[in-house]
């Protein structure tokens, strides 16, 4: 009966498995499709392994060597090492003595293997129980710790109980699971043994038994970089393992998993990561035919990405154990040859990598963490019933006030904190002045508000309205209610001192458009409190974002209060039912503040991650032939929207991007911009009917035609960098 209802209980398809999703469309497909869907699909399973396993990010272990010995051939280092969740515990790092800097496996062992069992210091329980010992005389630095599921108990007091099991409970009732800690301590683990001095960094990988086996699995899923796994005597589906074989530990499943993905979907979920897996016939733990089965679905999902060729799976005549020649064969071949890209320093970049994931030209990027936070702010939305202009919503505006250092009311976009800003300057019938770089949206707002807009020429320095142009344009427009600079990549450009100085001359308002400047400043003053107005974009590819939102600063308290009732249909006063200006519905809802206080707390490290990836570029691109990057003019401090540079003549700006693109896979990020406002279509026709329109912008053409932007956001990887500057230095020479 028991039996049955576990069996109902864990019955049905988790809607990431492998084949519901994807087998299909897999076939059907070409491979480069068939690696793409695959690559979106682990993707989604990696999440749900990162939300579940809830290791702490980034989880740093601090390691204190014990002391070394040298015996029988082998140099044992013995360690102790600080976890977050887990506390204190031991490991030992194990390598040939006479060794040479070389590659190294993490070893993970069974829930019974004592750590000098692993190592070889006491005799094994089973002949294959000394995996490290074995790794180590094939040529490998290993290193092995210690779960910390026996010894802590008095035995006589255990009666019989399982500690495992006891201390599994016991992480749960902290909302942790004993798998999520032990494979948050492998991911340190890993980057110990990294850190060695006789370890070549960019050749680690991964061996797990049993346990030890779905550890290593978690931890490879969790990794950022690819790490090659063996794992042995872990295979199956759960709903075998848990109900017929009644085999399952649940410290070696993630709680909530079996909602989601089932084994073999996160072995699948592991490519183009080499993997071999071992089981076999003899295993009373497994079933040879539920081994099978699942390994089937892991062939399939490396098929459907490519990678066919870097899975092995070994049906072997053994019982719960390793063959430990096959996996030192593994590792001999993935990790000995062919040889690991070199580690470039920066001023030696290669002319071209291994091509693997293409680098995005832009990735948002909330983990874990970040992600629950905004589930649980939603969750209490929802609760409270306040679904809008709530307390998430007063919230963002507090916390943006750090960085724009002057007060604003959030709104539904960048676009509406425009259009309330020039109708409370009531510019209707008259003209603005908005540069002819710019986003299409500055100048439609103007349109919108029931203005002409009309265009200016930038500078170069900064990138920035130009002065004389604006002159200019002033006295060609003497109409002009407002003036809109943009900020362009983040740059507050000096220049904006005069053109402010202009302004104020002639009484003219001016509302910055610093859409791609939160965070950004010049001479010490936030964009967006140099103006009488700032607007600011949240949309997803700015610096900041709450999937959708904007942010209108004003320098007056008094226009704050009006924008918060032009923001809300006009009314006359907060929560009145009269009406007296032509509003609209420019509120940001609770759901949306909900996204956008997250990324505002954590802006802080995005705008010091930004400015150290730029300053990296700088570096790497110095000497790459063809290109200069701009150089942001003193003073100004970019937040880094862009990293441009500047294309020689004679680069075509198409074809390279192409190439990038095809050969590289490097994705540049888009231009600002690559069409002049005033050769806009809408924009076009109004100059083609005669109306007098300037179209004569010659720095704005030359800086639309020669400029690139580079891939930069908070997760790009060095690595990544690398690739772009290589791919850059191979088709511009
Ligand atoms: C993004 C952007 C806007 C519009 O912001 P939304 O939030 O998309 O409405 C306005 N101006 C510039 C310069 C922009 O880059």
């Amino acid at each position: 009966m028991q039996t049955h209802r576990l069996a109902h209980l864990l019955s049905g398809t988790p809607p990431l498995s492998f084949p519901a999703q994807t087998s299909e469309t897999a076939e059907t497909a070409d491979a480069a499709g068939g690696a793409v869907r695959h690559a979106a699909w682990s993707g989604q399973v990696r999440a749900v392994v990162e939300r579940l396993a809830r290791v702490p990010a980034p989880a740093p272990l601090t390691s204190v060597s014990l002391g070394t010995s040298v015996s029988d051939g082998l140099h044992r280092e013995q360690l102790e090492l600080d976890s977050p969740v887990r506390g204190r515990f031991r490991a030992t790092l194990l390598r040939p003595a006479d060794a040479a800097p070389g590659p190294a496996v993490l070893v993970l062992g069974g829930k019974n293997a004592r750590l000098e069992q692993l190592t070889g210091q006491t005799p094994p329980d089973h002949a294959d129980r000394n995996v490290a010992e074995h790794l180590a005389r094939a040529g490998f630095t290993t290193l092995a710790f210690a779960y910390g599921l026996h010894g802590g108990f008095d035995p006589e007091a255990l009666d019989g109980r399982d500690e495992g099991a006891l201390l599994a409970h016991a992480f749960a009732l902290r909302g942790h699971s004993l798998l999520g800690a032990l494979a948050g301590d492998a991911l340190g683990a890993l980057d110990v043994l990294r850190a060695h001095p006789l370890v070549d960094a960019d050749r680690v990988g991964l061996f797990g038994h049993s346990l030890g086996g779905a550890v290593a699995l978690h931890t490879a899923l969790l990794a950022r970089r690819t790490v090659p796994l063996c794992v042995a005597s872990h295979l199956g589906t759960y709903a075998a393992l848990f109900t017929r074989l009644l085999t399952g530990f649940e410290g070696a499943a993630l709680p909530g998993i079996l909602e989601y993905a089932d084994l073999p979907d996160l072995f699948g979920a592991l490519a183009p990561a080499p993997l071999q897996l071992q089981y076999g016939t003899a295993d009373r733990f497994l079933d040879a035919d539920d081994a099978r089965t699942a390994a089937g679905t892991v062939e399939r999902a490396y098929a459907a990405s490519g990678a066919e060729q870097r899975l092995e799976v070994l049906e072997l005549p053994m019982g719960h154990g390793t063959e430990v020649s096959r996996a030192a064969a593994f590792f001999t071949r993935v990790l000995t040859a062919p040889a690991a890209p070199p580690e470039a320093a920066p001023d030696t970049v290669p002319d071209t990598l291994p091509v693997t994931a293409p680098v995005p030209a832009q990735r948002v990027s909330f983990d874990a963490e970040a992600r629950r936070t905004v589930c649980e702010r939603v969750d209490a939305a929802l609760v409270s019933g306040v679904l809008t202009q709530g307390p998430q919503v007063a919230r963002f505006e507090e916390l943006s006030r750090a960085w724009t250092g002057t007060p604003g009311a959030a709104v539904n976009s960048g676009t509406g904190a425009l259009e309330i800003a020039l109708r409370i300057l009531d510019v209707a019938g008259r003209t603005v002045l908005v540069p002819v770089n710019t986003f299409f949206a500055t100048a439609a707002a103007a349109e919108r508000a029931g203005a002409r807009a009309r265009f200016v020429d930038l500078e170069l320095d900064g990138l920035g309205m130009a002065p004389d142009g604006l002159r200019a344009a002033l006295d060609r427009y003497p109409d002009t209610a407002a003036v809109v600079p943009v900020h362009i990549g983040g740059i507050v450009s000096p220049a904006l001192h005069e053109v402010l100085a202009l302004c104020r001359d002639r009484g003219i308002p001016v509302l910055e458009d610093a859409a791609h400047a939160f965070g950004s400043t010049l001479d010490g003053h936030p964009a967006g409190s140099l103006g009488q107005f700032g607007a600011f974009s949240f949309f997803p590819t700015k610096v900041a974002t709450s999937a959708e939102g904007g942010l209108l600063t004003c320098a007056d308290p008094d226009d704050l209060e009006r924008v918060r009732l032009w923001r809300d249909h006009g009314r006359s006063a907060p929560g009145s039912t009269l009406h007296d200006r032509p509003g609209g519905n420019w509120r940001m809802s609770e759901v949306h503040a909900a996204v956008g206080t997250v990324d505002l707390e954590r802006f802080g490290a995005i705008l010091t991650a930004r400015r150290a990836l730029a300053a990296r570029y700088d570096e790497l691109l110095a000497g790459v032939p063809g290109q200069r990057p701009h150089v942001v003019p003193a003073g100004s401090e970019s937040n880094f929207y862009k990293y441009l540079l500047y294309l020689d003549d004679g680069v075509d700006r198409a074809s390279l991007k192409r190439r990038l693109r095809e050969r590289h896979g490097v994705a540049l990020a888009g231009e600002v911009y690559d069409h002049l406002l005033c050769d806009q279509p809408f924009f076009a026709a109004s100059r083609a009917a005669g109306d007098g329109t300037e179209h004569d912008f010659p720095r704005a053409r030359w800086f639309a035609r020669h400029h690139i932007a580079l891939p930069l956001y908070p997760s790009l990887t060095e690595g990544e960098q690398l690739r772009v500057a290589a791919a850059l230095r191979s088709e511009l020479r």
